[in-house]
């Protein structure tokens, strides 16, 4: 079965899952009343978003200069800075370091970007054990399922399906309330810390200036990562740069609200370089992987290049009325919702994820709520309109569409035919429309005739 297939086939499954449909009704609704009271702390949320979005402009419009500071700032304090052009060569960089260190077993918080690579199963391939330690993450990893969401991973389990799970794998007692899950998966992950050579982390911000790591989270989870652990390799898409430490004081706020409701989110650490002499904590060794993995063509895609403002708050996927449907696996892309539908394509290639672009009833929402004022839903329409031009439509899509421009450009032929007739030919060429849908009725008289009948003087009563 091809991509586009698959979607539609889980798409249609998930669609008519109404205990599906409860659990993520019931967890975005928590979401949007938490925002209300995030937002509340912004003086001025629209001029904040604006200025993020300004600001993500300069860096994305600097990049090639913002990221060799970083890295020469970087480097200069110790650490290594490695670059990757795909998933392939940051595998492969990640395997030598784990060899030469003798790596058994490794560390991992919560990042897309390792997702996007499947490193997990490359390190099962090479014999390392690798532990997620975000909550949501390691009872994914537990139920051998990807990231559902790009924030809440395990959005769509309730906390009884989360008992059930630990129940059969891990053989806890059946109906363990949230906060003994918590502490069973705590009890088996602080073992992990300290037998792990290697803590492998993301980042939600590059830092240009100061050529420091920013990562964000809730757990405490990515700092017992990286404290642990004598070696820290980061990994993260080009795109995460921002020019300077300062913007931390916009950005942190906008992602906990947009991202989980909060104010700020718990933990928030800058990482500036390994172990210095006399230090008493952190990793000896820091490697930073940079990756482009497609990235470039965004950048190189001046319309488009505009999607890789985005911060990873995973807001657009929640206010999706596709996303709140389908769910996340349906997607069977790292980056699921109205962002993914937009990155996708570029990043993997039009032809095989071009369907992702018409996922979307184009309502807005997504661009109406995102932090960094991204035109979701009109790069949407310029994903669709570059697919058309790359010759991605069918013949029949391609007649379909030649038919509507004459007749919507000729009067005489849309009052040809009757109403029948008219049925007929809608419905048959305008294919699956009819599946979830009422058939195309079209009235028995067109709006033009009905308007001369209507101003006709002879239909008008004296
Ligand atoms: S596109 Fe905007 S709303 Fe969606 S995840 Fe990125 S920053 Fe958040």
């Amino acid at each position: 079965m091809d991509n586009q297939n698959s979607f539609l086939a889980k798409s249609t499954i998930k669609a008519a899952d109404l205990e599906h449909r409860r659990k993520i009704n019931f967890n975005i609704s928590r979401y949007d009343s938490a925002v209300l009271k995030g937002k509340s702390q912004f003086a001025d949320i629209e001029s904040a978003r604006k200025r993020a979005k300004n600001l993500k402009w300069r860096a994305i419009e600097n990049l090639d200069a913002l990221l060799e500071n970083f890295e020469s700032v970087l480097t200069a304090r110790g650490a290594h800075v490695l670059w990757a052009s795909d998933a392939n060569s940051a595998l492969e960089q990640i395997g030598k370091i784990c060899t030469e260190r003798n790596c058994k077993t490794v560390v991992k918080s919560k990042s897309m970007v390792t997702e996007e690579i499947h490193l997990n199963h490359f390190l099962e391939q090479q014999g390392i054990e690798s532990i997620e330690t975000d909550l949501g993450e390691f009872i994914q990893q537990l139920d051998k399922e990807p990231p559902y969401h790009i924030v809440t991973p395990a959005m769509h389990k309730s906390k009884e399906d989360i008992a059930k799970l630990f129940y059969e794998k891990l053989g806890t007692p059946p109906n363990l309330p949230p906060e003994a899950l918590t502490l069973e998966a705590r009890k088996i992950l602080r073992e992990k810390y300290i037998q792990a050579e290697i803590g492998i982390t993301g980042a939600n911000f590059l830092l240009a200036d100061t050529g420091s790591i920013a990562i964000t989270e809730n757990e405490g989870n990515a700092r017992l990562s990286t404290a642990f652990p004598k070696t820290h390799i980061v990994i993260a898409g080009i795109e995460k740069i921002i020019p300077s430490i300062n913007d931390l004081a916009l950005f942190w706020p906008l992602l906990a609200t947009f991202g989980t409701g909060q104010i700020v989110t718990s933990y928030n650490t800058i990482i500036s370089g390994p172990r210095l002499k006399n230090e008493t904590d952190g990793p000896e060794e820091l490697f930073v992987i940079l990756l482009d993995n497609g990235r470039t063509n965004l950048l190189a895609n001046e319309k488009a290049r505009e999607s890789m403002y985005c911060i990873r708050c995973g807001a657009c996927l929640n206010a999706c009325p596709v996303y709140k449907n389908i769910g996340g696996h349906a997607y069977e892309t790292t980056y699921s919702g109205p962002i993914g539908a937009v990155i996708t394509p570029h990043l993997k290639g039009m032809k095989q994820w071009n369907h992702l672009s018409y996922a979307s009833s184009l309502c807005g929402n997504c661009t109406e709520v995102c932090p960094v004022k991204i035109n979701l839903h009109e790069l949407l329409l310029e994903n669709r309109k570059e697919s058309i031009a790359e010759g991605n439509a069918g013949f029949g899509e391609k007649m379909a569409w030649k038919l509507w421009k004459k007749a919507s450009l000729n009067r005489k032929y849309y009052n040809k035919g009757n109403a029948s007739i008219k049925n007929w030919v809608a419905n048959k060429m305008i294919k699956g429309w009819s599946l979830h849908r009422a058939e195309f009725q079209f009235p028995r008289e067109t709006f033009n005739e009905q308007w001369r009948k209507k101003n006709n003087p002879e239909n008008k009563e004296n």
